[in-house]
């Protein structure tokens, strides 16, 4: 504390705009620079960006049976990598095998830290002797620099690209398989969308390609719902077992996207390939940890259950009715209250599933829309974020806005209390 108030005067001789401050100014600037040195986070913020997956504020939120899972995890050793019944070392993925298959249908899965890494040790331990064949429409960048030729380059594997930016044919792969050929590449292509003079090969007709010649196709689903999501009338996105029964060999998708678990990295498919994968150094590099895997195992459990889209907090904030966020939209603009310079209403707002899913569908939603008469949109937003409990909005025309589809109902008088502390 000492280093810190030094370190605030000394700061302060040095600003001439610093020539007069009182007492009680001096005390306040030094707490808050204490509190910004020592409140080391992650916090809890409340998301009301009405972004359901969210990578900057930590992408899924879990559901209550995976926070069970990791509390009984925490404080006691496990079974982690031991049988119980004979009493010899086994490995960590027992716990998760099995699940896997009965939730996708595939013969064989495997978690490994995240789903960039996943991709990684694949094509490692698949293609590091000889290439594997990509579109050029789906050489992707997805975000924090994962770019699938750099990835490709990293794995040992020499990158084939076929076809153009706009188009591409089964026939491209077929004039491109040569005998140093070890995997057919399909990528997501989950944060954008090309329109117009587009084409792109069915993954059954490049499952086909790759049974004639025996090379094992991989799909890098990065999402990959485990729900058809279409039925509660959204976008349709591909399923995992969608992509295994039109053929894929190996399909590769994110823990905390769609799915709505802990950060993981899911290989499911055929056990031979999994198999080599799982021998593979990258995947004892890459492994998941313990608490993570006691997440995953509790929310894959939620996939068994009827109705798990009102279990996993990602499915539930994606599936409500607008009935229902609407009615926390005036519960939210009842409980902030009239306010002296400020007004505050309802409005539609669009919120989006985010984390690569649906990148061009809004999803209908509502917002608290917050105009001041004294302060800028920005500085209200920023009030908001810097607060005790952070509340992250964004801005529209000049106000900011509130979208509750992102709020659980037990977060309004919370959040309406944040609000009324930033305005005033
Ligand atoms: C998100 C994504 C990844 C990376 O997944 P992480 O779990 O964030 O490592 C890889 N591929 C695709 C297609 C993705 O959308």
């Amino acid at each position: 504390m000492t280093d810190a108030i030094r370190g605030h005067l000394a700061a302060l001789r040095k600003d001439p705009a610093a020539a007069e401050f009182s007492e009680l100014e001096l005390a306040h600037s030094i707490r808050h620079r204490l509190e910004a040195e020592f409140s080391l986070g992650p916090v809890p913020v409340f998301n009301a960006t009405g972004i359901v997956i969210h990578t900057n504020l930590g992408r899924a939120p879990l559901a209550p049976e995976a926070q069970d899972a990791v509390a009984q995890t925490i404080l006691d050793y496990t079974n982690l990598e031991m049988d119980l019944e004979s009493g010899t070392r086994s490995s960590r993925n027992i716990h998760i095998s099995s699940l896997l298959k009965e939730v996708t249908g595939a013969e064989a899965g495997i978690a490994l830290n995240n789903c960039a890494g996943a991709v990684l040790a694949t094509l490692a331990a698949l293609a590091h002797d000889g290439s594997a064949i990509a579109s050029r429409g789906e050489l992707v960048e997805i975000g924090g620099g994962f770019r699938m030729p750099d990835v490709i380059r990293q794995s040992g594997a020499r990158l084939v690209e076929v076809g153009t930016t706009n188009r591409t044919r089964i026939a491209d792969y077929e004039a491109a398989i040569d005998d140093q050929t070890r995997v057919l590449l399909k990528t997501h292509t989950s944060n954008f969308r090309m329109i117009g003079f587009t084409e792109a090969p069915d993954l059954r007709d490049l499952a086909r390609l790759g049974r004639q010649r025996s090379i094992p196709v991989i799909e890098d689903l990065g999402g990959g719902s485990l729900i058809d999501l279409s039925a509660f009338g959204l976008p349709h996105e591909p399923t995992v077992r969608s992509s295994l029964e039109a053929g894929a060999d190996l399909v590769l998708f994110s823990g905390d996207k769609l799915m709505g678990g802990p950060q993981a990295g899911l290989i499911v498919g055929r056990r031979r390939w999994i198999d080599q994968i799982a021998n593979h150094p990258l995947s004892r590099a890459l492994r998941m940890d313990k608490l993570s895997l006691a997440a995953l195992t509790a929310t894959l459990r939620l996939y068994l259950q009827p109705n798990v889209e009102t279990k996993i907090p990602v499915l539930r904030m994606l599936t409500q009715p607008i009935e229902t966020i609407a009615r926390r939209a005036d519960r939210l603009a009842e409980a902030i209250g009239e306010g002296p310079g400020f007004t505050r209403s309802v409005i539609a707002s669009d919120s989006f599933a985010g984390g690569g899913a649906m990148p061009m569908r809004p999803l209908p939603s509502r917002a608290v829309c917050l105009l001041s008469r004294d302060m800028s949109a920005t500085a209200m937003l920023h009030r908001l974020r810097t607060g005790n409990q952070p509340v992250i909005g964004r801005i529209e025309e000049e106000s900011v806005l509130l979208d509750v589809r992102t709020l659980r109902d037990d977060d309004v008088a919370s959040v309406a209390e944040a609000v009324q502390r930033a305005l005033a």
